[in-house]
């Protein structure tokens, strides 16, 4: 059987034809043309003053936090519900991750559990917009400025966006994006940083490239930094994706619309759809299972694996991973933030690749449905065959 995909790229002749021709022009005097090409258009999409194309998200958020000045005895506040490299530069850089409930709307982070977090050590926020939907930003920046606490927007999974009609991304003094291979747009590794800060910019560039100012011909580095580049082939590749944006989005809300016309009907899941002011470009369709006592996520997952169907478990509160057992905050967090263990344990992302149909969809529906009520699988997917 053909299974049906998470998610991935949609991938036409334009992107390949883009490939090729850096492949064979993306050399001496033209080595960068690409990508200051795919900085320049990324930046004017976004309505920003800079764009820093890098090689992943996790590489944009480590730059942001370094060109902070963010190092040990900083605190980072980040949500519980999150994939762990909005945390993991955090611990890069020595500073400590303080964990902060999220909401149950949205499953994005709480303003009034960020404010609860903020001690005289935070120095930095990290808002994620977790599937493409979007925090509340107004009261987050609020909260923010009130304290001068820096704020970067985790926008890896929001791509296209937007809230009360600006763009993900956007909300932060720096906003980041991943180009992973399951990401809306892809360059099948890459990142960006967006900003208007020109002393910022300026820091982050000089960082990304070994600690030399961009340009410097003398090879005496001012400092030990980093090597956080983008190829030419991957800008080239992300270019043709962003001249094609709209009808990327476009997908991924009309695959939501899809399931969200089909699971209508079933009560026992809650579909995380928009809340007012925000359009999400849906990168991963998620339910809540709400009829308790309803199966744990892993089940649900593994029974919907066995038709087929390539389901994901909502991600696990960062403070519950064996990676930050012995974080300072992680065992605080784990008796404060009761909304993140709930949805996360209930919480299961389903098929939303790009390339999906809408028969796909309605047998993933089907299924989900089938499962829950407590059919055996196997049972379901001879049915399903015949
Ligand atoms: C994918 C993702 C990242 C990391 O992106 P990479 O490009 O793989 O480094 C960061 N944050 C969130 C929320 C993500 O989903």
């Amino acid at each position: 059987m053909k299974r049906i995909p998470l998610a991935g790229p949609w991938i036409t002749e334009r992107e390949v034809a883009a490939v090729a021709e850096a492949a064979a022009s993306a050399w001496y005097a033209d080595a960068h043309a690409h990508e200051e090409r795919f900085e320049r258009a990324f930046a004017a999409y976004h309505g920003a003053r800079f764009a820093v194309a890098l090689p992943s998200c996790t590489s944009a958020i480590h730059l942001a936090l370094a060109a902070l000045g963010i190092g040990p005895g900083d605190e980072v506040v980040v949500p519980e519900i999150t994939w762990i490299a909005t945390a993991a530069p955090v611990a890069y850089l020595g500073a400590t991750p303080v964990f902060a409930d999220v909401e149950e709307e949205t499953l994005c982070l709480s303003p009034d559990s960020f404010a609860g977090c903020i001690t005289p050590r935070t120095r930095a926020v990290i808002p994620v917009d977790l599937y493409g939907a979007i925090p509340e930003m107004d009261r987050i920046r609020a909260v923010a400025a009130a304290g001068g606490i820096a704020v970067i927007e985790d926008a890896a999974e929001a791509i296209g966006s937007e809230y009360r009609g600006g763009k993900a991304g956007r909300f932060g003094d720096i906003g980041a994006f991943s180009f992973h291979g399951s990401k809306t747009l892809t360059t099948g590794e890459g990142g960006m940083a967006i900003l208007d800060d020109e002393a910022l910019h300026r820091r982050i560039l000089v960082l990304r490239d070994h600690g030399r100012a961009p340009g410097d011909t003398s090879y005496r580095n001012a400092e030990v930094g980093f090597k956080y580049r983008m190829s030419a082939l991957q800008a080239a590749l992300g270019l043709a994706q962003l001249g094609r944006i709209d009808e990327l989005v476009a997908r991924k809300r009309r695959i939501h619309d899809w399931y969200r016309r089909r699971l209508t009907g079933l009560p026992s899941v809650r579909l995380i759809g928009e809340r007012d002011g925000v359009r999400s470009s849906h990168w991963l369709v998620t339910v809540i299972v709400e009829e308790a006592p309803g199966p744990a996520k892993d089940d649900l997952v593994a029974a919907l694996g066995e038709c087929g169907v390539d389901a994901r478990p909502v991600f696990h509160p960062l403070s519950s991973l064996p990676a930050f057992r012995d974080s300072p905050d992680a065992e605080r967090a784990r008796r404060a933030n009761p909304v993140a263990a709930r949805v996360s344990a209930r919480g299961v992302n389903l098929p939303s690749a790009p390339v999906l149909t809408e028969k796909e969809v309605a047998y993933v529906c089907d299924r989900l449905e089938a499962v829950l009520g407590g059919a055996p699988p196997s049972r379901q997917a001879a049915s399903a065959a015949s």
